[in-house]
Parts: structure tokens; sequence; C-alpha cells
């Protein structure tokens, strides 16, 4: 097979960043390839270790230190990337290393001896492995990749993601959806169109995506999963077997004893990998001074132990096909990604519940990052007839008067997107606004997440709804935000990227979309009561200056019995009585409508009187 390349500088190579394992390939004339570590493999386990001199290692051997130095091992960065305390609770109390709060940021940190670490350290450290492995592989530098990500993933974990990448001195062009690359592994591309069903069962999470491929564009219409559920339960279920066994024979328990556990887990993989294969394992486990322990497994005892777990991930595939309005003969294509996959229950458990033989043709543990070396090639003006589309998660927009959120981008937006919309003041003179960014899909800002803000000052003081700021929110291919705020008249601008100081979960943003709709009635009405209490601050400010006005002289009783109302409206504006409220608003705008009919008589008779006393003298 040839090997040639394109010229180092345009070199880009696609990293799967994973959360047990991490790994590069690049395109190459026969097609794309993954890149090999002088072990032979591949995968370079996502694990970093920190030793007593200060040293840091990387991948297998590090893994290799988990049982011996578990407290400074760290595993599963992935799933701290741009996420604070309160996203992960007790996710932390999983692992055998400390999580710290990450102080101002809000971000978590790894703490290890005096040290602490972002995530985005650890998982450069890991980056930073990978490119050294396709370096030595490709036999010259390399500086840019696209890496991917998990389709639920939101800006903050694609920004750290993007982060890690720059600090392991990696410039990452594209940040690609995990499923959308799979499916470009297995060439699901421009030729076919049709949706495709993504199972990812890893060794911590599970994901199913939903993809729909029209016209060379792919579009992931659907997500579900289960965070915590993957090989790592399964290891658990053999563990607990084990562990059994030998609480029977020595009476100990073994649960306390982290060196004893790492071993135990070890092993428990090894037997549960080797029943992919074979239909009984055999584990001889030594007690000290009594005779080695043996333990045995048969696939079906295994499967009974791990069914109700696959039956989750079933669930999670209908529920990600009914969210996406897909039926099960609509489906074209199953892809399997993830070394899970590997297990026969797996599959036929797959191919009943969706009809469709899955793909297993490409190694699951590499099919990611194949497809993340096709998207690297189209980016290196390789490849051209592909274009790659991702949605947005949640809603965002800007906070307007009375803490009302107006949505500029809808959820399940396809990025890159754009929207614009003309904001004005409430108050006369304003010379700035602020800008204050959400995103959610409640009516009231307090229901949703700030993501950022900022100030556009400077612009010439006018009367209130005068200024027109043009506010402009940009999502780019990669899934950063731009906010762009622009007065008019003026040409004042300002504007922010918008880097979230918190992560979200899939789970979350289901949660948030099911609340929006569970309280959907109840913001109806809060959003109309902030609506109506505007409406009402501008029909007082309104009246006032007309009351005010010099060339309007306005009968005593008239003038006497607005102000009565002025004050009547001001109190149900306080207040949260919306049928009262609303009814006030009419009548005062109706009657006001006089005032405002008989102001503009009477500055008409006033222009022509003066112009029939010009034209007569
Ligand atoms: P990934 O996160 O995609 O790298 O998947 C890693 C998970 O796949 C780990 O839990 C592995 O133990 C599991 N795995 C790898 N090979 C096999 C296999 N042959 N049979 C069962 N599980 C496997």
């Amino acid at each position: 097979m040839s090997t040639e390349i394109n010229a180092p500088d345009d070199v880009v190579i696609g990293i799967d960043l994973g959360t047990t394992n991490s790994l590069a390939a690049v395109m190459t004339p026969d097609g794309p390839r993954v890149l090999m570590g002088a072990d032979a493999s591949p995968l370079i386990p996502s694990v970093v270790s920190f030793l007593d001199n200060g040293e840091q290692i990387v991948g297998r051997p590090a893994r290799a230190m988990a049982v011996s130095n578990p407290r400074r091992t760290v595993h599963s960065a992935k799933r701290l990337m741009g996420r604070g305390l309160e996203d992960l609770g007790d996710e932390t109390d999983k692992l055998a290393y400390r999580i710290v709060d990450g102080g101002s940021s809000k971000l978590v940190r790894v703490a290890i001896d005096e040290r602490t670490y972002t995530p985005q350290e650890i998982s450069a450290i890991i980056l930073g492995e990978v490119r050294r492995v396709a370096e030595a592989a490709l036999g010259h530098a390399v500086q840019k990749a696209v890496i991917t990500v998990p389709a639920y993933f939101d800006d903050a974990q694609r920004q750290a993601t993007r982060d890690a990448a720059q600090i392991a001195g990696l410039t990452a062009l594209r940040i690609v959806n995990e499923p959308t690359a799979a499916a470009l592994a297995y060439g699901l591309d421009t030729s076919r169109e049709g949706t495709v069903v993504v199972y990812d069962l890893g060794g911590g999470t599970f994901d199913v995506s939903v993809l729909k491929i029209t016209q060379g564009v792919y579009k992931v219409v659907a997500t579900a999963g289960d965070t915590h559920l993957g090989g790592d339960d399964f290891d658990n279920a053999i563990m607990a077997r084990i562990m059994d066994l030998v609480q029977e024979r020595t009476g100990t328990d073994l649960t306390a004893q982290p060196e004893a556990l790492q071993q135990i887990r070890l092993s428990a993989e090894a037997l549960k990998q080797e029943l992919s294969d074979k239909t009984e394992v055999k584990l001889e486990i030594d007690l000290g001074a009594d005779e080695p322990a043996l333990f045995t497994l048969t696939r079906t005892e295994f499967e009974d132990l791990i069914r109700a777990d696959l039956e989750r991930t079933i669930a999670c595939c209908r529920s990600a096909l009914a969210d996406a309005g897909v039926q099960n003969d609509a489906i074209d294509e199953v892809v399997f990604v993830g070394g899970s996959t590997r297990i026969p229950l797996v599959r036929q458990l797959v191919k009943d519940a969706l009809g469709r033989e899955p793909h297993t043709e490409l190694d699951p543990d590499r099919v990611v990052a194949l497809g993340a070396a096709i998207q690297a090639d189209v980016l290196a003006g390789g490849t051209k007839d592909l274009l790659l589309l991702d949605v947005i998660p949640l809603s965002l927009g800007i906070e307007t008067m009375g803490g009302a959120f107006s949505k500029l981008i809808t959820r399940n937006s396809t990025v890159p997107c754009q929207a614009e919309e003309l904001f004005s003041t409430s108050v006369d003179n304003q010379t700035g606004i602020d800008i204050n960014v959400y995103q959610g899909e409640r009516e009231l800002v307090a229901d949703c997440r700030q993501l950022g803000a900022f100030k556009l000052t400077g612009f010439p003081a006018m009367p209130a709804n005068l200024p027109k700021v043009a506010v402009t929110f940009l999502v780019d291919a990669d899934g950063v935000l731009t906010v762009t705020a622009r007065e008019q008249r003026s040409g004042v601008e300002a504007s922010i990227d918008v880097v979230p100081s918190h992560g979200l979960t899939r789970d979350e943003v289901r949660g948030i979309v099911r609340e929006s709709i569970v309280h959907a009635h109840q913001d109806f009405a809060a959003r109309e009561l902030v609506e109506l209490r505007n409406k009402a601050d501008a029909l007082v400010r309104g009246t006032r200056r007309v009351l005010d006005l010099p060339e309007l002289p306005v009968p005593e009783a008239t003038r006497a019995e607005l102000e009565a109302d002025l004050v009547a409206l001001q109190a149900l504006a306080a207040g949260d009585d919306l049928p009262a409220l609303k009814a006030a608003c009419q009548s005062f705008g109706d009657k006001t409508q006089t005032l405002a009919d008989d102001y503009i008589g009477a500055a008409i008779k006033v222009e022509l009187n003066r112009h029939a006393s010009e034209t007569k003298s």
C-alpha cells in the first residue's frame, strides 16, 4: 500500500480524542489510515500519570500506573472538559484522583500534590502524545488537526477541546461530531442520501445519533445516550463476581483496597474481551497462602449480567429515532462505534431492535479517527465534495427589557448560522446598552443560562426608541458564537466571542428542553406580564411627555383624570395581576389615543395658522 501523503505543511491529521483511548489517522492515496505507535497499536490510552520525580507519563504506561499510583493517575479527563463542579455532581466520587473547584472560572481542576491542572491541560498532554506518535509515523512535523467530540458537546466543551489542542501546539481546524466522522468513514457520503443511526458503545459512555444525509450534507438530527454506561460497567459486573468469590473463600472484603481493585479490574476487562470470541473463560486468583481460586464465566452468564444495560441502550435508540421522527423502515444504515460493540449480544440486540445488520467492517475503535482524517483531507483541499453541518443544542439570544429572553437562533439550527435583529433603547438619552447573552428554552432570562455579557457604549444621546441597535449572532462551523451589536445611526459597534464558563451534558440539554415544555403555560404568562409592564411603562412615559408640552394646553380636569390613571397604571404594573394590567393598558391606551389625536390635530392647526399668516403678509 502506498503511504504517499500531502506535503508536510499541508498535512492535517484527524484525531479521535476519546474518553478511554485516543488515536490519529491521516488520508493517503489509498484512503484514510490510522497512525501506529511504537507498540504497533494506534490506540493511546487517554491517561496521564504524574510520578514522584515530577515526570509525567502518558498512554499505556500511564494506564498501568493506575494500580500503583491511583491518586496521581488521571483518566476520563474528557468528562471534565468545560464543566463546573455543579455540572459534575457525584461523578467526582467515582474518580480516584482529586477534583477541585477552579475558582473564578467555575471550571473544575485536577489536583495532583501541590499543583492543579485544568482538564484542558490534561487533554493537551494526551494530544501532545497523539501528535508525537503521528509525527514519528509520518516522519515530519504536524501542526494542524481535525478533532472529534460527542455530538451533544456544547460550546464550552468544544472550546475546551480547541484550547487543549492549542496548548499541545496544534491548530484545531475543525471540531467534528463523532457520529458524523463514523458515517464518513463508512463512505456514506454524497452518493447516498438517507438516514444513518450511529450506535457508539465505548468504555464509559453510550451515544446514539441519528444522521440525515442530503446532497452531501451531514446533519445530526437527534442524539440520545447515557454518559455513564459502557464497557466499564461490564467490567464492574465481572469484578463484583470475582470479589464475591474472594470473600467467599477468604472472608476478605477487597472494597477498601484500591490497588487490589485495580488489578481485579484489569483482569475483569481482559476476561470480558475474551468472551467476545470464546464461550467460556477462566481466571486463577492467587489467594496467598491458600490454593488459588478458579473463577469461570460463560458467555451466557456474562450476557445475563449486562442484558439490562444493553436494553437501556436500545431504549435510547428508540427515543432518538422518535425525536428524529424516523421509523425503523426509514433507517438506511446502522454504524457501530466503540470497543464494546464487539460484544456479540450487542450486535444481536441492535439488529433485532432496528431491523438492520450493523456495519462492522471497520474496526470500531478506529472508525471515528478514520472519518476525522477524511474531514481533515477536505480542509486540506483534497476531497472537495463534502460539507459537514452540525446543530445548535439550545436556543441562543439576549435579554430584553424586563428580563425577557429574546431568541435569535433557535435550537436545532444547523451551524454555521447567523441571525440579526434590531433593538432600541427604552429610556431617553441612553448612550449605551448592556447586551446579555443567554442560552436556553424558557421565556425569561432568569430561567436560562448566561453565556456572556458586554456593553455597547458611546452612541449619541437620543430619545427612547430612536437608536437602532442591530444585534448579530454568528455561530461558525466550529460552534463558536460571536455576538456583535451595532448602533446604526452612529456606527458604534462592540462584540464578543462567547466562551461559556460552563458545560452542559446532553442529559441536561434534554432536561432543559423538557422543562421548557412543562413550564410553557406559566412561562407564556410571565412573558406576557413582562411585555405588559413594558407597554405600561411606555404609555406612562409617552403621556407624561405630551402632558408637559406647552403647545397642548390640556384641560385641568382631563389632566387630573389622566394623572390619576397614570398612578393606577403604575401601581398595576408593579404588581402581578395580569388580567387587570392588560385591561388597564387597553383602556388607558384608548383614552390617550384621543389625547394623541388632539396633539396631532393641534400641531397641524398651529402649522396651518402659521402658513396662512405667512401667505397673507
Ligand atoms: P472505546 O471507549 O471505544 O475505546 O471502547 C473501549 C471499551 O471497549 C473498553 O471497555 C474495552 O474493554 C471494550 N472492548 C474492547 N475490545 C472489546 C472486545 N473484544 N469485547 C468486548 N469489549 C471490548
